[in-house]
């Protein structure tokens, strides 16, 4: 017998008014690119890797600039919100709205230009991280910032989450390695946001244009004594890499133009508040990213065990002081639900009993001397400390099983079973 659910049926037969529907059917003729407002693609749009739902108005796939400026115009005419969308697989809604989602997944997939001698790539929004790296291989250079999600996120969202993974204790965030966006504003101008010398920066300031407000409303903002009070006394500790709090303005004021002799950075890039900042800022189309030369081949993971997260904690604040390349935890939860996945079952052959918690260390050296030498230090300080109990080493081969059983962590555990899903 069926179950009626009035909120299922109410988010099923959303309707869009006759006069939208209509405006949205003459913007098929606005752009290159593909309208879809049949429900089953609506609905298809509506979830992204969190546990929100909302129904978009439309769905748009631009297939180039024009088509994006195209939408931002009809967006601002008819009062509606854009969602800028690549790969959708954000965990706190980012892409889920009742507006249009404008998904750059489906046509704006280019590699633009490499740059070997400066070490930059120029991309559409809608390249895939992990097939970047992959074109990039030959060149000795990639794009150092991951996710679990590597094999299917795009550049676009990586700087609209400001994304970063394993190794951002050595190579940082997106963010660090972002040198300018091309970008599509809310009055439809195109910008391009880079690093500029002070001169530069002042000229900006001067411009009768939305861009030449936005530089001057941020001079305003961050030449106040106040404000950069409160921003140096409010914002999170800039030791802690992975903070993703709101509009990184921190990073903006740390520039020549507001620190002076002080600022971190030797001149001021929008892109640094840009990165983070979530689709809300403006439209990117291009993106100019920074390469880093590939790491040495000579890498070791311990997967050091231990009885409990608590006790990771600890042994983390040990294994910093080895200058590690990457360490990432892995909870009994997680160890416990790789257990019965058939296809995870393979990548825990390093896993030894049940352990409450396991830290993966990982080395990079030189030569495989160096690496030895840091692994048996560090062992030898878990074990005065009492932390730890079985620190195994995995090399060749192995250690993408061992990342792997790590990058499963979060989809496994989506997969729990759990509460029914009350609107799909
Ligand atoms: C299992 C799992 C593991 C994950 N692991 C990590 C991790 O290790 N580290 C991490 O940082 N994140 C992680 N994430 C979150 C997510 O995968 C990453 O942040 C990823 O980089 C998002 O890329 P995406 O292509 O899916 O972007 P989307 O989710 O499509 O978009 C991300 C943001 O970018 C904006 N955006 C996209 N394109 C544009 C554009 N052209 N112009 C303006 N704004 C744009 C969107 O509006 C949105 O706000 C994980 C998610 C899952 C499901």
């Amino acid at each position: 017998m069926a179950v009626s659910n009035p909120t299922k049926e109410r988010f099923i037969n959303e309707v869009i008014g006759d006069e939208l529907k209509a405006e949205l059917q003459s913007l098929s003729a606005l752009i290159d690119g593909d309208v879809l407002t049949d429900l089953s693609r609506r609905l298809m749009y509506a979830t992204d890797a969190s546990a929100y739902r909302e129904l978009p108005l439309a769905v748009c796939r631009p297939r180039h600039e024009n088509d994006i400026a195209e939408l931002i115009k009809f967006a601002v005419r008819n009062k509606i919100t854009l969602i800028p969308r690549a790969a959708g697989t954000s965990l706190a809604g980012q892409v889920v709205g009742r507006g249009l989602v404008v998904d750059i997944s489906r046509y704006m997939t280019q590699i633009l230009e490499v740059n070997e001698e400066e070490n930059w790539i120029r991309v559409q929004p809608g390249v895939i991280l992990d097939d970047m790296n992959k074109q990039l291989k030959p060149t000795g250079l990639f794009f150092s910032p991951e996710t679990s999600t590597s094999n299917r996120c795009m550049m676009g969202g990586m700087v609209g989450n400001n994304s970063a993974g394993t190794h951002s204790i050595v190579y940082g965030t997106t963010r660090e390695h972002t040198l300018s966006v091309r970008m599509i504003l809310s009055d439809g101008s195109i910008v391009e946001f880079g690093p500029l010398s002070t001169d530069a920066f002042k000229e900006k300031c001067e411009l009768k244009s939305l861009e030449g407000e936005i530089y001057r409303n941020t001079r305003d903002l961050l030449s106040d004594k106040e404000n950069q009070a409160s921003i140096d006394a409010e914002f999170p500790d800039p030791r802690v890499v992975r903070r993703n709090t709101g509009y990184a303005l921190d990073e903006l004021l740390n520039s020549p133009e507001f620190k002076g002799q002080e600022a971190k950075y030797d001149s001021f890039n929008f892109c640094r508040l840009i990165a983070g900042s979530e689709g809300t800022l403006g439209f990117m189309t291009e993106i100019k990213l920074h390469l880093d030369p590939l790491p040495s081949p000579h890498i070791a993971l311990v997967p050091v065990h231990m009885d409990s997260v608590m006790e990771a904690i600890r042994g983390n604040l040990i294994a910093l002081k080895h200058s590690p390349s990457a360490i990432e935890l892995m909870d009994q939860i997680i160890l416990d639900l790789t257990e019965n996945n058939i296809s995870q079952r393979k990548n825990r052959f390093f896993v030894k009993g049940h352990p409450g918690a396991i830290l993966i260390v990982e080395f990079v050296g030189d030569t495989q001397e160096e690496i030895d030498g840091k692994i048996s230090r560090m062992k030898a300080d878990f074990k005065s400390a009492g932390i730890g109990y079985h620190f195994p080493v995995v090399a060749g081969s192995d250690i993408s099983k061992v990342w792997n059983l790590r990058k499963a962590g979060l989809g496994v555990l989506g997969n729990m079973r759990g509460m029914p899903n009350r609107y799909l």
